[in-house]
């Protein structure tokens, strides 16, 4: 009889939790509504690939992620990966906010042991759900060998991703994941696990989880945009904005001046790009908001936030040095 590794899935809603009366549709159900004991009985292969202990840490639609969830899962994921014999973590997640939750964790999770995050764009009631096989696979991964040392990982449709650069790319696609800068770092068929390539960062800068959060939030830069968002965040005591840029960077000349300002009070202000993919350049480059405005490279504005957050939380100060930000965005 062998002995199979011993994964634990901590369960948290989504879609993978949803249930429909009709199994029809694929659109129209309620997220987080099924039990990780109906999940997993869902799927009887689990039994010969891992021993496995669930516990549902949350039953959420992540639309409505908080900071509190984040905490919780932390630490649950810390207890997990400390227990002898834990050979692996299987987070099930909404996918809406997947991406954040998994740089969350990248970023202040040590991971001794494999962290894997799966989610599904089906409900599990439906016709062809995606759930309960991007679950076995998550488990597979989890209890594979190739996933030591790789940080969080993120599992759907078949293939790896890193935590860092994954994100949900359709509304409704079962391949709706990908890593637009570096693509997968492996995939899963069946039995088969291969993970051959590393991530761009798999040793995290292992930011402690926050006790208290900054208000740090998003705004986009398009035709004629108004101040009136930014300087009301400002008033209302924001200490770091995160800018969806146009292209590589690219920002309006009102916004410009509305964010200097910002910044001339000490808030952060840090440039992603809205295109989805590609780099904003870290400086030296000429640029005039160079050494005021902080690069994001390759983070999309969501996972800049994270950073950010997680950033000021821990150095409030930071906000008012951009130089220092600056190197801690490029090294993350
Ligand atoms: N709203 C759902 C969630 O993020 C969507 C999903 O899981 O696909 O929880």
């Amino acid at each position: 009889m062998p002995q199979f590794p011993r994964i634990v899935v901590l369960a948290t809603g989504g879609t993978i939790a949803g249930g429909s009366a009709n199994p029809a549709s694929s659109a129209r159900y309620q997220a987080a509504t099924v039990p990780v004991a109906t999940l997993l009985a869902a799927v009887p292969a689990l039994q010969s690939v891992a021993r496995i202990e669930a516990e549902q840490v949350a039953q959420v639609d992540s639309k409505d992620m908080v900071f509190a969830f984040w905490s919780a899962l932390a630490a649950r994921v810390r207890h997990w990966s400390g227990e002898p014999d834990v050979a692996g973590i299987v987070v099930t997640h909404g996918t809406d906010t997947l991406e954040e939750t998994a740089m969350f964790l990248h970023l202040t999770q040590a991971c001794p042991v494999p962290v894997v995050l799966t989610a599904a764009m089906r409900p599990s009631t439906s016709l062809s759900a995606d759930g309960p096989l991007n679950l076995l696979d998550a488990v597979r991964v989890a209890a594979h060998p190739d996933a030591r040392g790789k940080g969080v990982l993120v599992v759907l449709n078949q293939q790896v991703h890193a935590a860092r650069d994954v994100t949900k790319a359709h509304t409704s696609a079962v391949d709706a994941f990908v890593s637009p800068s570096c693509g997968p770092l492996g995939f899963v068929q069946d039995d088969l696990v291969r993970i051959p390539r590393v991530p761009v960062r798999a040793d995290n800068a292992a930011l402690p989880a926050p006790q208290q959060w900054p208000e740090v939030e998003i705004i986009a830069s398009y035709a004629q945009p108004g101040r009136v968002a930014v300087d009301a965040m400002v008033a209302a005591g924001v200490r770091g904005l995160v800018v969806a840029a146009a292209g590589n960077g690219s920002v309006h000349e009102t916004l410009v001046a509305a964010l200097k300002d910002a910044a001339a009070t000490g808030v952060a202000v840090v440039r992603s790009s809205r295109t989805g993919a590609g780099h904003v350049a870290i400086p030296p480059v000429a640029d005039p908001v160079a050494g005021v405005f902080v690069s994001a490279a390759d983070l999309n504005p969501y996972k800049a936030r994270v950073l950010l957050l997680l950033a000021l939380a821990q150095e409030p100060g930071l906000a008012a040095e951009p130089d220092r930000l600056q190197a801690l965005f490029a090294s993350v």
